[in-house]
């Protein structure tokens, strides 16, 4: 298989473009015209591969579908409106009302409020484990668990799970295994080796890159066998082993209207890219900058996985041979040193997101968990002297010289 760079650059149409055009062009419409009544009834059919309407399929969204396919190796992709889509459609389409998902209680504050709120609603039960201890999640189990929903790397705790020690649970239960790869997506991990049947992910960050859109997408690897899913049997007949991403695309997007939009698509498109490369940069800064921390008589402490501290170090370099991610937290002294360290500095940015080619810094305890309990952040791993970092691709030495200068002035 050609390597990940070639991949994305050289992924192909399937029809070939009318005028040659050498990226997949933007096909910001809404509706598409057939020759004659009896070709549109073909393609309502699905007898004839063609696109009817923006909301069912779109050739630029089916291209970045394409492209991401090539890249990853799944067997199916579905692109979608956002991260947070990507993981509700999946839910939505593996799960009913009497079921539960088995899950950790760090992961993404938003996942958590669409488990315990929206969903729970609808009768869906969500049973907290500590997924980093496989006995704890096998005990969690029932009858009537439909998947085991992790993070590769939890945010901000940055707790990884043993993914291979996971994976042998959920095929001895015939468990789906279903995984946020966001901070780490295809390059960094290789999730179906570990045992990981359905990869989630937030395009938003790392792969478009520059932070300029939204979207989403689930990855099939093709290696769980959709008939022992109630929920999914009917989808089997029809659809065969891509039942998933047929309920995907006629459920919820056609149906819910989950769709990722053209003008997205394309983004993303070119995002995927630069992917390879702009992961490699940032995971190797990241290292670099979680060392300097460290060695800075100002921090407290510096949580990195790809650090030798790290309680997960090595199932992290097993798991993520290419970079631990671009991620790290550091603890300065007092939450004013904190406050006061983000005001001094000149190039990294004060905001949230990730994975974007600007260095972001951002304090959690006071933004993004603003609304919990001190006691409940505590929980949640979050100080109120923990700053975090996500690492974009400028160039190391001016990144570390702003970080120094910063310290400095506190
Ligand atoms: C950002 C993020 C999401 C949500 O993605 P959106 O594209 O913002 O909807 C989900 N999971 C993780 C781990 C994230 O970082």
């Amino acid at each position: 298989m050609a390597g990940y760079n070639t991949r994305s650059v050289q992924a192909r149409f399937r029809k070939k473009d009318p005028h040659g055009s050498l990226i997949m062009p933007l096909y910001d419409t809404v509706a598409f015209e057939a020759d004659t009544a009896a070709d549109l009834e073909a393609s309502f059919r699905g007898r004839r591969p063609a696109h009817a309407y923006s909301r069912i399929s779109n050739p630029t969204v089916e291209f970045f579908e394409q492209k991401l396919k090539d890249f990853s190796g799944a067997s199916a992709v579905t692109a979608v409106a956002s991260g947070m889509s990507a993981i509700a459609s999946v839910l939505l389409a593996i799960a009913g009302s009497g079921d539960n998902i088995v899950t950790t209680k760090h992961i993404f504050g938003n996942t958590f409020s669409l488990l315990t709120g929206v969903l729970a609603q609808w009768g869906l039960q969500t049973i907290f484990a500590d997924l980093t201890n496989v006995a704890s999640v096998e005990q969690s189990v029932t009858e009537k668990t439909r998947a085991v929903f992790l993070e590769t790397i939890t945010n901000p705790g940055l707790e990884v799970a043993d993914l291979s020690a996971l994976g042998r649970l959920c095929r001895r239960k015939n468990i789906l295994l279903v995984a946020d790869t966001t901070l780490t997506p295809p390059y960094l991990l290789d999730a179906p080796h570990f045992g990981v049947n359905i990869e989630v992910l937030s395009s938003t960050k790392y792969i478009s890159g520059g932070g300029t859109t939204l979207g989403g997408a689930v990855l099939d690897y093709g290696s769980y066998d959709w008939r022992s899913n109630p929920h999914l049997r009917a989808a089997y007949q029809k659809f065969g082993p891509n039942a998933l991403s047929g309920v995907l695309k006629t459920k919820l997007c056609r149906d819910f209207g989950n769709i990722l939009s053209p003008h997205n698509a394309y983004m993303q498109s070119l995002g995927l890219d630069t992917l390879a490369m702009r992961a490699a940069l940032s995971c190797a800064s990241t290292l670099a900058l979680a060392k300097f921390l460290q060695s800075h008589p100002l921090v407290r402490r510096v949580n990195y996985p790809g650090l030798a501290e790290h309680p997960a170090c090595t199932v992290a370099q097993k798991q993520f041979p290419r970079g631990a991610g671009a991620l790290l937290t550091f603890e300065l002294e007092t939450p004013e040193k904190c406050f006061s360290f983000m005001d001094q500095l000149k190039l990294i940015r004060r905001a949230t997101n990730l994975n974007d080619n600007k260095t972001l810094i951002i304090h959690p305890a006071s933004t993004i968990f603003c609304e919990y309990t001190p006691a409940r952040r505590l929980e949640m791993g979050v100080t109120d002297t923990l700053l975090r970092l996500a690492v974009g691709i400028e160039d190391l030495a001016d990144l570390q010289e702003d970080l120094q200068q910063a310290l400095e002035a506190v």
